[in-house]
């Protein structure tokens, strides 16, 4: 198992209430982290905050004022900021693929799954630079390097942030700061939810929380600028060879 001593350091997790966000904002503060857990869901982030003795932040991702005022409050309340996991996420919940496209439902998904891990990014870099680098760990899926036929607008939107992890890491390269996209198969978790049965007709395995925080350890050890990790059960993780 890679080791990771993050002693001394402090991490801000999206969507830290949820099935993936929870279970990595534990393993954070096992390896030593303080953890700020911001999530749209005010009583689950108190729950976990709490759980771990860090710091509850309250917001829509999807506002561009969220992300900045979260990590100046991480900032401003925990003195730095070292490790950042835009995890918060959404299934897109329609076809998208004809004229029954709902508009205000395509912009809410664009909105928590891209434009978050955007003002995301944006905003932590130049916290990241104040430590001198840093870790950016963003929850992407299988579906940002293959094709979800049950779910077309989540694949668009998970491609997209895997692409903007791949330039941003090598664009931020030179500065000790890495950027990593996640890209698990399927999650035990709410989010699952219908999905569960083309899961049980895939080949896929059913990963647990666990196993991603496992795979965000993994990352935060050996971790190279603008990879795309695949996770395995038991949270092995590999990175993805794009020229395969
Ligand atoms: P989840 O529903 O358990 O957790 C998602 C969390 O995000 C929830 O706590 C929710 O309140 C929060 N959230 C949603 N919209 C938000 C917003 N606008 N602002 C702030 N917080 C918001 O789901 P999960 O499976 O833990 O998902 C986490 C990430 O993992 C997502 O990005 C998802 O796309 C990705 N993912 C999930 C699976 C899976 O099979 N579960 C597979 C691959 C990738």
């Amino acid at each position: 198992m890679s080791t990771v001593d993050l002693t001394g350091r402090v991490a801000l997790v999206t969507g830290g209430a949820g099935g993936i966000g929870s279970a990595v904002v534990r393993r954070l503060a096992k390896l030593g982290a303080r953890v700020a857990v911001l999530d749209l869901d005010a009583a689950g982030a108190h729950r976990v905050a709490s759980a771990v003795g860090g710091t509850a932040i309250i917001g829509d991702v999807a506002d561009p004022a969220t992300m900045p005022a979260a990590v100046a409050q991480v900032e401003e309340e925990l003195g730095r900021l070292d490790v950042v996991h835009l995890n918060a996420g959404i299934g897109g919940g329609q076809a998208g693929v004809d004229d029954a496209l709902d508009v205000a439902r395509y912009r809410k998904l664009v909105g928590v799954n891209v434009d978050h891990v955007v003002y995301g990014l944006c905003a932590a870099v130049p916290a990241l630079r104040r430590q001198g680098g840093g870790k950016i760990v963003i929850t992407a899926s299988l579906a940002g390097i293959t094709a979800m036929p049950s779910d077309p607008l989540y694949t668009l939107t998970k491609h997209a942030v895997v692409g903007y992890a791949r330039a941003a890491g090598q664009a931020l390269a030179g500065e000790n700061i890495t950027v990593s996209a996640l890209c698990p198969g399927f999650v035990d978790t709410l989010l699952l939810g219908a999905a569960k049965e083309e899961f049980a007709a895939a080949s896929f395995p059913l990963l647990t929380p666990s196993d991603v925080a496992e795979a965000v350890q993994s990352v935060l050890s050996d971790g190279e600028p603008g990879e795309a990790w695949i996770i395995q059960p038991g949270g092995k993780a590999t990175a993805y060879d794009f020229r395969g």
